[in-house]
């Protein structure tokens, strides 16, 4: 059985078909055990998405296993491995870039067909459900690396939801001190096991000294902004979440880049060495980004589930194929 999205807001239920009887070259089949929803897979049913080709099966944060039965995560980008961006190993921005879920078919199916270079490893050790954690977590190592974030920084995220949450984590992994700013108190609340267990701050307004550093992890505008305006001078912000087009970014925000000599980077996606940085700190904070997992449910709740991923109050979902996880 697979989803599929034939046009924004319409997803159908048909039977899989795992790709043609003879591969190309390169390309392997897979049983998908495990698929994490993304907000950005509710996001592209709800409105599209700039790189969607439908009709399309969507599903980016896959564990699957191998004809060899070898659990592995699926790197969800193919790039050309000889463009500008993938020689300078920035392989997230290649020319050719074809993504998973987006251009050709991702993991809400039984099975599909991956480029075997997209398969990664899941160490013995991990609950294999965890290892869906490996796309979101790999994208946020990404942006922590662009702003180049240091032991001891302070760093500001603006969003206490799934994102928000794993990048402190993964900050205080780095030895740096991150804070993590949410205006929902029922958010906070909801954060608090995770919290406690992983021993990281989340508050409802930022402390008054500034931060080195910073990270949207929401859509709202109002992020940025404030992540903009609470840095030191010569301060670093990743660009992490997309913003929801209204209201704009107003001009005294972007003259405060000016001012303080600010940088702001942009971060989208992740390359292959990310995503297996990603499984190391899951092996690392297996306890901690276990209550991060909302529910493991099967595949035919996920029309259900994509309102409540869309609303943006729940944690991670994960569609699961073993049957290992019934009700
Ligand atoms: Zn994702
Ligand atoms: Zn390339």
């Amino acid at each position: 059985m697979q989803w599929m999205l034939t046009e924004v807001g319409v997803l159908t239920q048909r039977p899989s078909k795992p790709g043609p009887k003879q591969l190309a070259d390169g390309w392997v089949r897979l049983k998908v055990h495990y698929c994490g929803i993304c907000r950005t897979d509710a996001k592209m049913w709800h409105q599209g998405h700039r790189d969607l080709m439908l009709p399309r099966v969507p599903g980016h944060e896959i564990v699957a296993v191998d004809a060899a039965d070898r659990p592995v995560v699926l790197w969800p980008g193919t790039a050309c491995g000889t463009c500008r961006y993938c020689r300078a190993e920035r392989e997230n921005l290649c020319d050719h870039m074809q993504i998973m879920g987006f251009h050709f078919d991702g993991g809400f199916s039984h099975d599909l067909i991956a480029p075997a270079a997209s398969l990664i490893p899941i160490p013995a050790a991990m609950p294999p459900h965890l290892a869906c954690l490996a796309e979101p977590v790999g994208c946020v190592l990404n942006a922590l690396e662009q702003i180049r974030l240091r032991p001891t920084e302070r760093l500001l995220i603006v969003g206490g939801g799934t994102l928000g949450l794993i990048a402190a984590l993964a900050a205080q992994d780095l030895k740096a001190k991150p804070i993590v700013i949410e205006r929902r108190p029922e958010k906070i609340h909801k954060a608090s096991p995770f919290l406690k267990c992983a021993q990281l701050t989340c508050l409802p307004a930022p402390p008054r000294e500034p931060f080195d550093a910073a990270i949207n992890a929401c859509p709202d505008p109002a992020a940025l902004q404030q992540a903009i305006t609470l840095l030191v001078r010569g301060g670093r912000c990743a660009f992490f979440s997309g913003l929801a087009p209204t209201p704009p970014l107003g001009n005294s925000e972007i003259n405060l880049l000016h001012y303080k000599e600010l940088t702001v980077i942009g971060a989208y996606g992740l390359t292959r060495r990310h995503m297996a940085a990603a499984l190391a700190l899951i092996g690392r904070y297996p306890a901690e980004l276990n209550l991060l997992v909302e529910s493991i449910l099967p595949p035919e709740t996920l029309p259900e589930l994509l309102p409540q991923v869309l609303a943006g109050g729940a944690f991670k979902y994960i569609l699961d194929y073993t049957g290992r996880h019934g009700c």
